[in-house]
């Protein structure tokens, strides 16, 4: 198409735009009805590594009737060549703009990507307002764990996927094709695609405000448009494709390396964590699937690590023996096998240290509060004396580095809670002395993240500190980390206020994000591309103080933005695990111990899936 060539040569890493990598798929577009462009609003580096983006694009590529081209935010020194030479935005494998594609899919993984979304659109010469777009303009949908409170951006998206895509990419693309096949429109096409389970047209609701700014209602604007959305879940995950051919970056990806998904879900229940209630219930794959899986994956990308993926992996039924047979599989080709986190157990670092990590010199683990009483509100089971016997045993077993994570500015915290986080610090430091780990090397990284509420989780009604109160107490944090072995990082607090700001917010917030956009602003989640003044500006413009969304405290008795999306969970165990957290009330894991009637597996006719030792278990006995 256009000289992109050219352009090439002046942008800081070239190879994020070039295309052409090992595995990817160029197909004619002639031969296919459809086509569609995959949008990931941040970086190559960044959306390469994304599993999902990978599985959809085996899927539709998988379809001899359809295509999927990839897309990602261009860095701002592209951004300004594509805007000086009137460049469209392009996709990798055809260099086409977005406008030609049929239909737009935009992944929303984080709340500080949405300006991103924007620029896209209109650098690809789609026109960002839903109302604006024209008939040949592709159909822009989304999906991802953001999806899950999709108002912020219903202005901008023509539909919205709730949910795992696996199964209902295909009945959209089924319906998509035959629609244009009748030579029916956008609307009409929409009024079918609503109908199905999992799709959520914004623009067939309407939202009405009381007057001090709360929801009055959302309601259906047209009879046979569901009252309520359900998400989508893949009930044989076992059998779900799964990308062993995927695509290979060229530029360094933040993880460079193969991922094989082992379980999708978990059910430990920390009640912050959003991934936690929108993926439920815990689906593992078994274990002859994974060790296949494994193998076809480092046959066919020739990486040297293999990643073992899910929310919690160490909690897989049968990690033993699929480390063990993986570690027999790729050691005489010399790969290695990695867990993304860990718990904070000794079982946990044994599997660490057969797999080797004690090479990679750091291993992390999460308290994520400093005493047992936050730990207890937040459902986070671990204690210090489990947590210092991991620390010790990692010690013992070569490591030098610990990496800690939390939060600041959870629900109840005080500063007895602040201290507790240096003081268990202190505790890593003087195990790593008494291991006889040698003076100079040992090292400790207290990383700390702030508090953000999350839509359908039980702390969606909490509000979050005030961004000056979360600077304040992480400069506490800072003055009582006073010791040289101890590195500390956080996370911004503007950033977070903006996040929370986005995660639990309303359709209003179109406006903002726009007026943001038009200030200039990308790249939000990068610390060097935010600018609160330029969102601070939009918000007066818009007519909107960001604290009554981050800082506000939600009713259970008021209309929620997100209250018509349905991801199963029901309302009730929110308000019960909301009131169990200031009790200090730990919540049993149902994947172990026994259901909590979260409502999930009756409302999709599902149920937690185990791999045991003869195959997959999909009621296990304390269930039954
Ligand atoms: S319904 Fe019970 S078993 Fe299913 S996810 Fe909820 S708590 Fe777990």
């Amino acid at each position: 198409m256009r000289d992109v060539e050219r352009l090439l040569r002046l942008v800081e890493k070239p190879g994020r735009y070039v295309g052409g990598e090992y595995n990817a798929v160029k197909k004619d577009w002639e031969k296919v009805k459809v086509r569609v462009a995959f949008a990931f609003p941040d970086v190559y580096e960044v959306g390469m590594s994304h599993l999902g983006l990978q599985i959809l694009y085996a899927i539709v590529n998988g379809r001899p009737d359809a295509l999927m081209e990839r897309v990602f935010a261009p860095w701002p020194d592209m951004e300004a060549l594509l805007r000086a030479e009137r460049i469209p935005l392009f996709s990798l494998e055809s260099r086409r703009a977005l406008s030609d594609f049929d239909i737009l899919a935009f992944t929303l993984q984080y709340e500080l990507t949405y300006t991103n979304v924007l620029n896209m659109m209109e650098l690809g010469g789609v026109s960002p307002l839903a109302a604006e777009r024209r008939e040949s303009e592709p159909l822009v949908i989304g999906g991802g764990p953001c999806a899950f409170n999709p108002e912020p951006l219903a202005a901008f998206f023509d539909l919205f996927v709730l949910g795992e895509g696996e199964e209902v990419v295909h009945e959209l693309l089924d319906a998509y094709i035959r629609a244009r096949q009748e030579g029916k429109g956008r609307q009409e096409f929409l009024r079918e695609a609503a109908a199905i389970d999992g799709v959520y047209v914004p623009s067939f609701y309407e939202v009405r405000y009381q007057e001090d700014g709360r929801i009055a209602s959302v309601r259906p604007l047209y009879p046979g448009i569901p009252e309520k959305v359900t998400k989508r879940v893949v009930a044989n995950l076992d059998g779900a494709p799964f990308p062993v051919r995927p695509v290979i970056p060229w530029v360094e990806a933040v993880h460079d390396r193969g991922m094989i998904e082992i379980f999708r879900g978990c059910s430990r229940g920390c009640r912050f964590c959003q991934a936690g209630i929108i993926y439920r219930p815990v689906r593992e794959k078994s274990l002859e699937r994974l060790l296949v899986q494994g193998r076809e994956l480092a046959k066919n990308t020739g990486y040297e690590e293999i990643s073992l993926t899910s929310l919690s992996s160490v909690d897989y039924s049968r990690l033993l023996p699929l480390v063990d047979g993986l570690i027999e599989t790729f050691t005489p080709d010399k790969v290695s096998i990695s867990l993304p986190s860990l718990r904070a157990d000794a079982f946990a670092v044994e599997i660490a240290r057969r797999l080797q990590e004690v090479r990679k010199g750091t291993l992390t683990f999460a308290p994520e509060a400093g005493t047992q009483r936050l730990r207890n509100v937040i459902n986070k089971r671990v204690t210090r004396e489990e947590l210092l016997r991991a620390v010790e045993a990692a010690f013992a077993s070569g490591w030098l580095r610990v990496k800690l994570y939390f939060m600041v500015g959870l629900p109840t915290e005080t500063e007895e809670d602040l201290d507790g986080i240096a003081a268990l610090a202190g505790d890593v430091l003087r195990v790593g002395e008494e291991c006889g780990v040698p003076k100079g090397k040992l090292r400790v990284t207290v990383s700390v993240a702030c508090f953000v509420p999350k839509a359908h989780t039980p702390f969606q009604w909490e509000p979050q500190v005030p961004r000056a109160v979360l600077a304040e107490k992480i400069r506490y944090l800072k003055r009582r980390l006073k010791d040289r072995r101890i590195d500390f990082d956080w996370h911004d607090p503007e950033m977070s206020m903006l996040e929370a700001v986005f995660a639990r917010g309303d359709r209003r917030l179109g406006a903002v994000l726009l007026g943001a956009w038009r200030r200039g602003c990308r790249f939000d989640g990068w610390r060097e591309h935010f600018s609160l003044a330029r969102w601070l500006e939009a918000f007066a413009e818009a007519g909107l103080q960001p604290e009554d969304y981050a800082q506000r405290r939600y009713a259970y008795g008021e209309v929620l933005p997100w209250d018509h999306i349905d991801v199963g969970v029901s309302r009730e165990f929110l308000i019960e695990e909301h009131q169990r957290a200031y009790r200090g009330e730990i919540t049993p894991d149902c994947r172990w111990e026994k259901c909590m009637a979260c409502g999930v597996c009756p409302a999709f006719g599902v149920a937690p899936v185990l791999a045991e030792e003869d195959g997959l278990v999909s009621l296990p006995d304390h269930l039954s």
